[in-house]
Formats: C-alpha cells, structure tokens, sequence
C-alpha cells in the first residue's frame, strides 16, 4: 500500500484561525497516488456488495463519481439545503457553531438498498451520520462508509457506532 500521507497537505488556520485543513489536493494531482486510494476504497466497497452510492459535497464528490465508475453502481449527491431541484429529504448536523444540513433526492434510496457512503475526511462524523440517518429514513441500509482520512483524535467512532468504516490514512493528533 502506498503511503499515502505523502500527498496529504496539512493547511493551518483555513478557512478559520486554528483550523488545520487536510488538502486532499496533492493527491488528485498524483495519478499514481489518486490510483492508490481508489484502489484501496474500492476493494473495501466492492467487499460490501452495495446497490448505490452516496457522496458528499464537495471533496467527496471526487472519490464517489470514480468509484461508481470503477463499480458500475448508481451514485447519489447529499448537496448543501436548495441545490436540488427535486423533491428532497433533509438532516441537520452540529457544526462548532451552529448547524448545517444536506440534502438528498427522496426517490434516490428504496427499500432494499445497500448504500455504501463516502467521502474525503470524518472529523467529529457528524455529517456522515445526517447521511445515513437519510439513506435510512428512505429504508435502505448503509452496509459501509469510506473514506480517504480519518482524524482519530476526535470522538467520531461514538456518534458512527455500528457502522463499518473503512479509512485509509489516520491521524492522531493534529
Ligand atoms: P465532520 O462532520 O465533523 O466529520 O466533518 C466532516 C466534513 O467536513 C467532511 O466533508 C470534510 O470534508 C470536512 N472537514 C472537517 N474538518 C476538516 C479538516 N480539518 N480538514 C479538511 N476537511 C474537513
């Protein structure tokens, strides 16, 4: 497995002071690293048999779109509130501050949908767990979440608790 880390930039005080972003941007820009990740979050997706997809605006957007490719499997986008044109259902999560909510289309997830959820980076796993909550409320079952980066340090495992989630690169500290 390559290191992946290699292609993970570390930005601090974006967007705010004392945030320390994790740019996945190297990573995309190094086909041989880009292949690498999506071979690894392939192999544990595929492993999941899943029926759709679903990824989250924006970075996540990235590694669903070619992983649906790679799988021949249909991809669903959770968008931030009015980006949909169609009838939606809606989850908010806790931000720092505040709250945020995404979106998806109700008719994406039926009864009986296997739904594997991925995106670039769990922080406090807030917004995977709004994701879910939706797949769910639709009747579908969310047998996986994939993504690139996980931040260990904070209590994300807690709020997931039951799900299978598969990361590829772990920090344990910032
Ligand atoms: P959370 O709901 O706290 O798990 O936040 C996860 C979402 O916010 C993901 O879609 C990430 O893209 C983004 N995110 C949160 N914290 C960071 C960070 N330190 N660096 C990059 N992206 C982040």
């Amino acid at each position: 497995m390559h290191d992946l880390k290699k292609y993970i930039r570390n930005v601090t005080d974006f967007p705010r002071p004392g945030i320390n972003f994790f740019d996945i941007t190297p990573l995309l820009l190094d086909p041989a690293g880009f292949q690498a990740a999506l071979e690894a979050m392939e192999r544990f997706v595929s492993s999941k048999n899943p029926t759709k997809l679903l990824s989250i605006e924006s970075r996540g957007f990235v590694f669903g779109a070619a992983l649906a490719d790679r799988l021949k499997i249909g991809l669903i986008p959770a968008r931030k509130p009015g980006k949909l044109p169609y009838k939606t259902v809606s989850e908010e999560y806790d931000l720092e501050y505040g709250t945020d909510s995404l979106e998806i289309h109700s008719d994406a997830v039926g009864d009986g949908d296997r739904v594997v959820v991925v995106d670039d980076l769990i922080a406090t796993g807030g917004t995977l767990r709004a994701v879910c909550r939706m797949v769910e409320r639709l009747g579908g079952e969310v047998v996986g979440i994939s993504v690139v980066i996980d931040l260990a340090f904070l209590p994300w495992r807690e709020k997931l608790s039951g799900y299978d989630v598969n990361c590829l690169v772990s920090y344990d500290s910032e």
